[in-house]
């Protein structure tokens, strides 16, 4: 199937999509991406500050918790150095799976709001995810979001375009990969005896797993959600200016950012941050990064054929992947005018290509023909932000 068909596949999908669960509450992203500029990436940060103390109030707890992720968020807290420190003078933290001792239960016999503030990253993919997030937003005074899956549904979200939703993945993951299979195969195993099960009965007791969900959310789909950071991860500056506030906040009693304010991002698109010209030229090819040698550091990407996605990704990174010759993947998430990054992006590039009346050299078994060497354009053009999409999952025909 050509590219342009496979596109014209997904939007035929996204109707069907719209039948898919509502979330449970569609935060207004939009009008947060809109706070941003309150809030933005240039906005100066502090340091270290040396012998902070305890707070005059005492210190404030401070749980964080991941949902579904890869760990590089959790990892990323710890990029702020010494700053670090800061956060041990300010708070108690209650949970943080990485690296303290904190339990569920110790969380659940707490009041109502005694957490002042929980980070969580991750999407929310499972009944665990969900039952954690909801838990920890009854608990805590402020909510951050934390990372592209949590704000937009990152690389988690992509299991959406799965049309068997869960029991297709885990069919396939415990049947069909190689790995899965060759073990079937030579242990004379039924696909049954190795599938996971959320319920067990164990001579010791009933043993339970989280269930595992069709629809990947964001975390705003899922809470209320007071602040978000986007990223994968976010920036040293992004978390080192949340800090800042919370300092701010803890020992001066300085008033916080508006809810719903994205920290650490600009009223722009990546474009506008990113330090390479662009010369709009026509693309008669695509290519994939490590296809294109020699490439040119100053010109933009898409000029040279490379899929950057800049364009319809919002700016305050600093482009750190385009310095470092690499297209921009999209993981800050859509621009301000615009909350439909992949599409926002499709289109960019689509009007590269010399199919207008006055340069008219291709027609559309051409476009076709170039955009076909994307094998999966969904996955490349909503990487991170597939539940935030109207696509949001696919279904099968006459199915959910
Ligand atoms: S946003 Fe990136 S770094 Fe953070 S959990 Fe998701 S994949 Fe990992
Ligand atoms: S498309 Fe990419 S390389 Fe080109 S200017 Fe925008 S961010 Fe930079
Ligand atoms: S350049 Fe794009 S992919 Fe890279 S960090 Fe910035 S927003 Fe993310």
């Amino acid at each position: 199937m050509g590219f342009i068909e496979k596109v014209k596949g997904i939007f035929k999908r996204s109707d069907k999509a719209e039948a898919a669960p509502a979330p449970a509450k569609e935060a207004p992203a939009k009008e947060a991406v809109a706070k941003a500029a309150e809030f933005p990436a240039d906005s100066p940060i502090d340091g270290y500050v040396p012998g902070l103390g305890a707070p005059p109030g005492g210190k404030i707890n401070l749980a964080i918790y991941w949902a579904a992720a890869c760990g590089g968020c959790d990892v990323s807290l710890l990029d702020t150095d010494e700053k670090i420190l800061n956060v041990s003078d300010m708070s108690n933290i209650v949970m943080w799976p990485i690296a303290v001792d904190g339990k569920e239960k110790d969380i659940e016999a707490m009041e109502d709001g005694e957490i002042t503030v929980a980070i969580i990253n991750g999407a929310i993919r499972n009944s665990e995810n969900e039952h954690m997030a909801k838990l920890l937003r009854k608990k805590s005074q402020i909510l951050v979001s934390y990372g592209a899956c949590a704000c937009l549904g990152g690389s988690p979200a992509l299991a959406n375009l799965v049309p068997g939703g869960h029991k297709e993945i885990k069919d396939h993951v415990y049947s069909k990969v190689p790995s899965s299979a060759n073990f079937l195969a030579d242990s004379g195993k039924k696909i049954e005896d190795v599938m996971p099960r959320p319920v067990y009965e164990a001579p010791e007791g009933t043993l339970t797993l989280p269930v595992l969900y069709d629809t990947v959310k964001t975390l705003d789909q899922t809470v209320d959600v007071d602040y978000y950071i986007p990223g994968c991860p976010p920036t040293q500056k992004s978390i080192a200016q949340l800090l800042n506030a919370l300092v701010g906040f803890v020992y001066k009693g300085e008033a916080l950012p508006p809810k719903g304010t994205v920290i650490g991002v600009l009223a722009k698109s990546l474009c506008e941050e990113c330090h390479r010209h662009k010369e709009n030229r026509r693309i008669t090819n695509v290519y994939e990064p490590h296809e294109v040698m020699n490439v040119d550091h100053d010109l933009c990407l898409l000029d040279q054929g490379i899929l950057c996605l800049g364009a319809g990704t919002i700016a305050g990174c600093g482009a750190p992947c385009t310095k470092a010759d690499q297209p921009c993947r999209g993981c800050y998430g859509p621009t301000q005018p615009v909350s439909e990054q992949g599409a926002s992006i499709f289109t960019a590039i689509a009007s590269l290509f010399p199919v207008q009346a006055n340069d008219a050299t291709m027609d559309e078994d051409d476009m076709d023909e170039i955009m076909s060497v994307i094998n999966d354009p969904l996955g490349y053009f909503y990487a991170f932000s597939m539940s935030k999409s109207l696509i949001k999952r696919a279904v099968k025909e006459g199915g959910q």
